[in-house]
């Protein structure tokens, strides 16, 4: 099996291994050691400020988005979303059921986010920014920069979903201003699903203490006061916390930009490679290193090419929901994935070519 899908994706075999073993009980010192150690390294790797702190969630990155959306945010916040697809609707919706003010920036397909979208809300009142770095479900990555921007000029607290690009795509939390940052296992962190992280600055927690929220797992005034002592208010998925540690001590150990560097550069090999396929690049100019979307250019549609290749070639990519699912697809390049990998791809490609399938 091979998986090239945006998460869960492929996992390196230390992490598989300390998959496999025996789950240890969680109120102890070792494992609050091994919390802190979390905690530190995903400061770090995130360049997030000294006093900084994490919630560890255990739920995927949407209780992370609904969390830090009800925690940071209440009814006298005006809230600014960047919708330009799925995750960015999402987002939304999260405001909706929750009765906060929220007002959509919508993008076209393809389309990214530029200063002349922003200005026409210069000065309207705002309070926070939501917006996903990389919107999965289109492959664009915003500019962090102008977003930065637009914030400090409104002063609006900037509340960033960075889960499919952290480690893929460059990412500092204080130089882009970031108050919070949400992220979640499954990605580039190559983890199994079922935690979620969110990086609060001193702002953000500020505001999460002040704050009524009504929730009792998703308060985040118990996990910031239990966090101190490397512990969570209700059980977490212990056995991923302790492959999260693995993780990011390798990570640490070769380097962020390298981490990064490596999916960039399978992400541009399989760009240069599919050149000789039946697809196009889908539009868009800034595309995150994390996946390809796809657009096929003859007969078939795309959703079944992922068919084909799940049930042909035991190949997983990820088709795209709603609207989209005839015309687009996506491949990612994300997890422990390699060059091999991609010529295996390719090669059923070619294959489902030769057949008439593509
Ligand atoms: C994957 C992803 C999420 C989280 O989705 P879950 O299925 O809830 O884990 C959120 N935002 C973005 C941008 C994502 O890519």
């Amino acid at each position: 099996m091979l998986n090239f899908s945006v998460g869960p994706v492929m996992m390196e075999q230390e992490t598989l291994r300390i998959g496999s073993e025996q789950i240890p009980y969680f109120r102890t010192e070792q494992f609050s050691e091994t919390m802190i150690e979390n905690e530190v390294l995903l400061k770090k790797l995130t360049h997030a400020t000294e006093a900084s702190r994490v919630i560890f969630l255990t739920g995927s990155g949407t209780a992370a988005m609904e969390a830090a959306v009800i925690n940071i945010f209440n009814e006298n916040d005006k809230l600014l979303v960047v919708n330009g697809g799925s995750f960015g609707a999402r987002f939304k919706e999260i405001c909706d059921v929750h009765g906060l003010s929220a007002e959509e920036l919508h993008l076209n397909f393809g389309e990214t986010l530029k200063s002349e979208h922003l200005e026409k809300y210069d000065r309207k009142g705002f309070t926070g920014f939501l917006l996903n770095v990389h919107e999965t479900s289109t492959g664009i990555l915003y500019d962090m920069n102008l977003v930065k921007e637009f914030c400090e000029r409104n002063q609006l607290i900037l509340v960033a979903d960075a889960i499919s690009s952290f480690l893929a795509d460059p990412y500092d939390m204080s130089e882009y201003g970031v108050n919070a940052t949400i992220l979640s296992s499954q990605k580039a962190l190559a983890l199994p699903p079922g935690m979620s992280f969110v990086l609060l600055d001193e702002k953000a927690q500020e505001r999460v203490l002040q704050n009524k929220v009504k929730s009792l797992y998703f308060n985040f005034k118990n996990y910031l006061a239990d966090g101190l002592r490397g512990q969570t208010p209700y059980t977490p998925a212990v056995g991923v916390l302790l492959q999260l540690r693995e993780r990011l001590l390798a990570i640490e150990h070769v380097g962020t930009d390298k981490t990064i560097e490596k999916v960039a550069y399978i992400a541009q090999d399989f760009r240069t490679r599919m050149k000789q396929l039946p697809l196009e690049l889908a539009p868009g100019s800034s595309f995150s290193n994390a996946i390809t979307p796809l657009r096929p250019t003859g007969e078939i549609t795309a959703d079944r090419i992922c068919n084909y290749l799940r049930d042909d070639y035991q190949i997983y990519v990820c088709p795209n929901g709603g609207s989209l699912s005839k015309v687009l697809f996506r491949v990612g390049h994300i997890g422990a994935i390699t060059i091999d990998d991609n010529r295996k791809l390719i090669e059923a490609f070619l294959d489902m070519q030769k057949k008439g399938l593509l």
